[in-house]
C-alpha cells in the first residue's frame, strides 16, 4: 500500500487539513515482481551457452585445434549448437517484447485457418520425417473463417507443432485437425509423445517453465514457445487448452472466434 498526503486547503488557500491517499500498488509490485525475475532468467539463459562457447573456444586455441583434429571438429560443433542456441533465444525474447508492445490490439481480419495449417505444415513436413514421424492434416474445406493475424497465427501452429515433434519420439504420429465448434473453431495438435505430468499442466505456459529441462535444453528448446503461444491467444480473445497423458501423447487445442459469415 502506498500513501499519499494531499493537504486539504479552503478558498483562500488557508490549509485546513490533510487527506491521506492510499494507493494499491500490489499489481505495480508484482508487475514489477515479473519483469525482474525475467531479466534475472534472461541473464541466467544466456550466460550458459556463452560459457560453452568461450570455453570450447579457448580449448581450441589452447591446443586442440592442432593436437586433436577429430575432437577439435566436435568442439566446433557443439559452439555452433550453442550458438544456435542463442539466436533461438534472443529470437524469442524479442518476439515476446514485440507482442507485450502490441497489448493495445492487433489487427484482427478474417482468414481461411486452413491455409495457415497448410503453410505450417509444409514448413515441418521435412522436419517430421527426418525425425521419423508422420504429420497428418484433417481440415474440412467449409470451416467457417476466423478473426486473425496470418502471421501471428502461424506462429502459435509452428510452436505447437515444434513441441510436438520435440517431444515425440521416432516411429510416433502428430496431427492436426480443426472443427467448427459453435461460434469458434476449435485446432487440435496432437501427439504421441512424452506426455505432461498432472501437476505440471497449468504452468507449462510460464515463461522458461519446463518439464525437463535438460531434454528441453537438447532439443533445443528456449523454455518461451508457449509463453509466446499464450500471449497470441490473449490477443485474439482465443483460448488454448491442453490435455495430457503421461507416456501417451498430449492435445493442445486452439480455440478462435469465427467470423459470421452474414
Ligand atoms: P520448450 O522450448 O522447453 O519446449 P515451451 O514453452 O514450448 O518450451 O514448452 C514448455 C514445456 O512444456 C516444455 O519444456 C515441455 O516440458 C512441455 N511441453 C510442451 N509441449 C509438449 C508436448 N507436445 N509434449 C510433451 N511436453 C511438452
Amino acid at each position: 500500500l502506498l500513501a499519499h498526503w494531499v493537504p486539504l486547503t479552503d478558498e483562500k488557500g488557508l490549509r485546513q487539513g490533510t487527506v491521506a491517499v492510499f494507493h494499491d500498488i500490489s499489481d505495480l509490485k508484482r508487475l514489477e515482481t515479473m519483469r525482474r525475475d525475467f531479466v534475472a532468467n534472461v541473464s541466467h539463459e544466456l550466460r550458459t551457452p556463452v560459457a560453452v562457447i568461450k570455453g570450447y573456444a579457448e580449448t581450441l586455441l589452447d591446443g586442440a585445434l592442432e593436437e586433436a583434429p577429430d575432437q577439435a571438429r566436435r568442439f566446433t560443433e557443439t559452439i555452433v549448437r550453442h550458438a544456435e542456441r542463442l539466436t533461438n533465444l534472443i529470437n524469442d525474447i524479442l518476439t515476446l517484447s514485440r507482442l507485450e508492445g502490441r497489448d493495445a490490439g492487433t489487427a484482427l481480419l478474417p482468414l481461411e485457418i486452413g491455409s495457415v495449417i497448410d503453410k505450417v505444415r509444409q514448413l515441418m513436413e521435412d522436419h517430421a520425417a527426418g525425425k521419423g514421424i508422420s504429420l497428418t492434416v484433417a481440415c474440412p474445406p467449409s470451416l467457417p473463417r476466423v478473426a486473425g493475424d496470418q502471421g501471428q497465427l502461424e506462429q502459435v501452429l509452428l510452436n505447437l507443432l515444434d513441441n510436438a515433434l520435440k517431444y515425440t519420439p521416432s516411429g510416433g504420429r502428430v496431427g492436426i485437425t480443426a472443427r467448427p465448434d459453435g461460434n469458434r473453431v476449435a485446432i487440435a495438435v496432437t501427439d504421441t509423445g512424452s506426455g505432461i505430468p498432472a501437476r505440471d499442466l497449468s504452468r507449462i505456459f510460464e515463461r522458461f517453465y519446463r518439464v525437463d529441462e535438460a531434454r528441453s535444453r537438447e532439443q533445443g528448446g528456449t523454455g518461451l514457445g508457449l509463453a509466446i503461444v499464450k500471449h497470441i491467444v490473449q490477443l485474439h480473445g482465443g483460448e488454448i487448452t491442453v490435455q495430457s497423458e503421461p507416456g501417451t501423447g498430449s492435445v493442445f487445442t486452439l480455440y478462435l472466434n469465427a467470423v459470421s459469415s452474414s
